[in-house]
């Protein structure tokens, strides 16, 4: 069986212990390779590696930076079917999603960040009449820890180590154990791009002994993690004693407002997608659907004809819209959250049930499920079920809309259907989110800031933000004498 291995100082290696645990194929419900289970002294390994690495890695010149990550921007491409492959088994996702959009996205953060660095700059703030000059120098932080969840594995696994690696850090990274394919693959890449030994080790195990143990170290100053609202407060409190630079991005409950004005057609299909997308597992999906009383008739219609038409089966088969959830936990926990909608009154307009897909009948399917909830206050709309679960309640007017899309503890995005520019500008001052998008969803240009107010999280990511969040800014003032 295959056995994944830990990828530090540029060598692939088994974990000290040489214990294995089991990488599930969602789709089919097996086993069908081998992790290594790493400890604190694999992490120990992989800090030594990355810090040894350092002082010539921070040295590098920015062309010579860009480069390297340019050319791993262009192997993952010319690794795209393997690698969509990969992602595909390991996770449980549509072969077609992960070849259209986690598979180029993973290279695109590579480009992007390998670009963003040479353009990355600092300010200078001249004290007129004191005779001083302040000027920021940006410094990489020394050695920094990413952590990824397993939603979308090798997209997010880059979102945080491109940038990283970018400002000139060294980085101990662990995506998660339920998919570490991908990122173990990286490793071949990452050689083969010439990126100097240890400037990126990759530790796989389980979150709470590999993950923790990189939180723990003393010396990784800076954690950059993607993951559930409960596991980023659980890193927020071991890390506060060391005083630990946090980035948390963190879960969501988003809603997405539709008003009666909206172009219609459009408003239907995105819909769609932001509710089912990846089988619900993206933290960007719109769980909570608000739609305007006037239309909410034909659009509960409509939408679950077009839901009905969805089709729940094997990843890789080219017309599938739904594959697998990513695991048996994670299916049982999504089963549990409509078994709870349905004892709070909520009414199943479709879906609910398990799917038995022919010849893959102990993969984890889950037909895409739409309930109609009539009280804001009740679990299934204020809590992150992140599967293909989505509500749907109906509003009188704006107000009646902004102050239920708020009433949830998370912040992550929101997306608005109207053709009302007035709307769409009072809205997007006053929702509770990081993101707003107003007739799209999903749509994504990486200079732009991302992150979570409330619990979803702390800090932003993207574009320069992630650049200074893996920086030290330091502020060199300098006096000099006005004449000869
Ligand atoms: P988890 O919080 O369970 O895990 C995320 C990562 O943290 C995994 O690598 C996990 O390892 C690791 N981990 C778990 N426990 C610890 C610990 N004690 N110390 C350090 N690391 C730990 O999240 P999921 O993987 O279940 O991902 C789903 C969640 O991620 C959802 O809530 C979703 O909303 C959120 N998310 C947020 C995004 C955002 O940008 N805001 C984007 C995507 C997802 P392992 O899996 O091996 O246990």
């Amino acid at each position: 069986m295959k056995k994944i291995q830990n990828y530090i100082n540029g060598e692939y290696t088994n974990a000290t212990s040489e214990a294995w645990l089991d990488n599930y194929n969602p789709s089919t419900g097996t086993v069908y390779s081998k992790i290594p289970k790493s400890a604190s002294e694999d992490v120990a390994l992989a800090y030594k590696a990355a810090c040894d690495a350092f002082p010539s890695w921070s040295n590098t010149t920015l062309e010579e930076r860009s480069k390297i990550m340019l050319r791993i921007a262009d192997l993952i491409e010319a690794n795209l079917d393997e690698l969509a492959k990969a992602e595909s088994l390991d996770n449980g996702k549509p072969l077609s999603l992960a070849k259209a959009v986690d598979i180029p996205r993973a290279s695109s953060n590579f480009r992007f960040f390998g670009n963003a660095i040479t353009q990355f700059a600092s300010e200078a703030h001249e004290s007129v009449g004191l005779n001083t000059m302040n000027f920021t120098l940006r410094q990489p932080i020394g050695v920094v820890g990413c952590i990824s969840p397993w939603n979308l594995p090798l997209y997010l696994f880059t979102w945080k180590v491109a940038p990283a690696i970018a400002a000139g850090n060294c980085v101990v990274a662990k995506p998660s154990e339920v998919t570490p394919m991908t990122a173990y693959l990286l490793g071949n890449i990452l050689t083969e791009a010439g990126l100097p030994k240890g400037v990126l080790n990759i530790v796989h195990g389980t979150g709470p002994e590999t993950g923790q143990a990189i939180v723990a170290h003393p010396k990784i100053k800076a954690i950059s993690f993607t993951g559930g609202t409960a596991t980023g407060e659980h890193i927020a409190r071991a890390a506060a004693p060391m005083f630990k630079k946090l980035s948390l991005e963190l879960g969501g409950k988003n809603p997405n407002l539709i008003f009666a004005d909206c172009d219609y057609d459009k408003m239907l299909a995105v819909t769609v997608k932001s509710s089912f997308a990846n089988q619900g597992q993206i933290c960007l999906c719109g769980s909570r659907i608000y739609v305007e009383e006037r239309i909410a008739e034909k659009f509960k219609q409509d939408f679950v004809a077009k839901v009905a038409a969805l089709k729940v089966g094997n990843p890789l088969e080219a017309d599938t819209n739904l594959g697998a959830l990513v695991s048996k936990p994670h299916l049982e926990k999504v089963l549990n959250y409509i078994n709870i909608a349905r004892s709070e009154g909520g009414n199943i307009l479709f879906g609910g049930e398990q799917v038995k897909v022919k010849d893959h009948e102990d993969g984890y399917y889950l037909q895409p499920t739409v309930i109609e909830v009539a009280n804001n206050q009740c679990r299934i709309q204020q809590e992150e079920v992140f599967g293909p679960v989505v509500t749907i309640v109906t509003f009188e007017d704006e107000a009646e809309a902004l102050q239920m899309a708020n009433d949830v503890k998370y912040g992550l995005s929101a997306t608005i259907w109207t053709n009302d520019l007035n709307r769409t500008m009072r809205l997007s001052k006053q929702l509770d989110a990081g993101i707003v998008w107003v007739n799209t969803w999903l749509n994504r240009d990486l200079r732009t800031p991302f992150g979570g107010m409330k619990d979803s999280g702390v800090g932003r990511e993207g574009g320069f933000e992630a650049l200074r969040f893996f920086t030290e800014p330091k502020n060199v003032c300098i006096s000099y004498a006005p004449s000869i």
